[in-house]
């Protein structure tokens, strides 16, 4: 297992990983399987979507807002529900085809890590299983 240390600036923020990650799999000297992605947290969030109009995730982030808002009557007590309710949403896990020596993706896509209770140092584990 690899491990990627991710350190956030802001409250919520989504951080581009694509390379990283693909940087890892080229390190791992597998061309051909899967690569599963993790987050060990309950904060933030891995995310698929376009990493080219920075606009996206701009808007993905307001919906998000719109669907958890930040006061309701919440009962957990250090105050960060929403983070946890939009961590849940989005989802901690990821799994992508290795081709090649790289993971294959779709022309606009990328791989995000989501902060959702930030600035925090967030770790991602990386394993990928193939020959
Ligand atoms: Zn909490």
């Amino acid at each position: 297992m690899y491990e990627l240390e991710i350190k956030t600036s802001k409250k919520e923020e989504f951080i581009d990983i694509t390379g990283k990650v693909q940087e890892v799999v080229y390190k791992s000297g597998i061309k051909n399987g899967l690569c599963g992605v993790f987050v060990p947290h309950t904060t933030c969030a891995l995310m698929v979507n376009e990493n080219a109009d920075p606009d996206v995730a701009r808007d993905i982030s307001y919906m998000l807002k719109k669907l958890v808002p930040d006061h309701m009557e919440y009962q957990h007590r250090e105050g960060n529900s929403p983070a946890h309710i939009k961590s849940t949403l989005v989802g901690s896990s990821k799994h992508f085809i290795v081709s090649g020596g790289s993971i294959v993706l779709g022309t606009w896509q990328g791989i995000f890590l989501v902060e959702f209770d930030g600035p925090r140092t967030r770790r991602v584990w990386v394993e990928i299983v193939g020959n």
